[in-house]
C-alpha cells in the first residue's frame, strides 16, 4: 500500500512523498524547494527514484537542481507541454510512469488551465493535481484559458467520487471563505469551514481531500448548480448561457473582489 505524506514547503505549498513501506525508494511530487526533502529523506533513510513535476512554476519546479545534485539517479518526469528544462521524461495524457522501488504506476492526465500544459498524476484512487484543483477552489488562469481549466476540472469531477485530491497548497480555509459568498446557503459549506478551522487549529493539513466532499462545496466544480449560476449572473449582471461561462464568472469574480 503506496504511502503518501506532505512536506510542508515555504508558506503553504505541499511536496507529496510517496513511498512504500519497508522500501527506501520514494518520489516526490513538485518539489519547488530540495531543503526540507533533503531533510526529511535523509531522516528516513530513504533514496529518491523520481521526480514528478506537474507545472513549470517556480514553486514547483525549484528544487529540482539541488535534488538531483543529491541524487543523480531520480529521472525528472513532467508534461511536455511546457518549458522545464531539468525534465528528462516528457509527459501527455494517457502516458504510464511505472516507479519501480516506490512499486507504483501512475496515469497521466492532461488538465491544462492554470497552465498551458499543466498534467496530474493518477494511482489508483489517489491524484496528484498540483494547482489544478484545490480544496474547495481552483487554481488562478495563469497561461491556460478559463475553458481549458474548466474542461480540466470536469474530468477531475467525474473521476469516482472516493478519489483523494492531493494538491499542492493549503488553500482550503480562505477557499472556504469566497465559497460562502458563491452559496451563502450551502449547508455542507458551513461544516466543512467548522471540520477545516479545527483541523487547521491543531497544525493538520486539510489535504488530500476527498472529490465527494468537493462535488458538494467547492463552487469552481459546481457552475450547473442552480444557486451557483443565480450568484454568477448576480455578479455579472447578466444571463450565463454555459457552464463553462459560469466558470469564468466565478474565477473572474474571486480574482477582482476576494483575493
Ligand atoms: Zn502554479
Ligand atoms: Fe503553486
Amino acid at each position: 500500500m503506496l504511502q503518501i505524506t506532505p512536506i510542508p514547503a515555504f508558506n503553504d505549498n505541499y511536496i507529496w512523498l510517496l513511498r512504500q513501506p519497508g522500501a527506501t525508494a520514494a518520489a516526490v511530487v513538485d518539489p519547488g524547494d530540495a531543503t526540507p526533502v533533503i531533510r526529511r529523506l535523509r531522516s528516513a533513510g530513504l533514496r529518491l527514484e523520481a521526480i514528478l513535476i506537474t507545472h513549470k512554476h517556480g514553486d514547483h519546479v525549484g528544487g529540482i537542481r539541488e535534488l538531483k545534485r543529491t541524487w543523480p539517479e531520480a529521472v525528472v518526469y513532467g508534461p511536455a507541454g511546457e518549458p522545464i528544462p531539468a525534465v528528462e521524461q516528457a509527459l501527455t495524457e494517457g502516458d504510464r510512469v511505472m516507479l519501480e522501488g516506490v512499486g507504483a504506476e501512475l496515469q497521466v492526465l492532461d488538465v491544462p488551465g492554470h497552465t498551458e500544459g499543466h498534467i496530474a498524476y493518477l494511482h489508483q484512487d489517489s491524484l496528484f493535481c498540483g494547482d489544478t484543483l484545490f480544496a474547495a477552489g481552483c487554481g488562478r488562469v495563469f497561461s491556460g484559458t478559463h475553458e481549458q481549466l474548466h474542461h480540466s476540472l470536469a474530468r477531475i469531477a467525474a473521476l469516482p467520487p472516493e478519489t483523494q485530491l492531493y494538491c499542492a497548497h493549503e488553500y482550503t480555509l480562505d477557499n472556504l471563505g469566497f465559497a460562502a459568498w458563491v452559496e451563502p446557503d450551502n449547508p455542507v459549506l458551513e461544516q466543512r469551514r467548522r471540520d477545516t478551522e479545527t483541523l487547521r487549529e491543531k497544525g493538520v493539513p486539510s489535504v488530500p481531500s476527498r472529490l465527494d466532499l468537493e462535488l458538494q462545496t467547492n463552487p469552481f466544480l459546481r457552475s450547473s448548480e442552480p444557486a451557483v449560476i443565480a450568484a454568477a449572473e448576480r455578479y455579472t449582471g447578466s444571463r450565463l448561457k454555459s457552464p463553462s461561462a459560469v466558470f469564468t464568472a466565478i474565477r473572474t469574480w474571486k480574482d477582482r473582489e476576494y483575493d
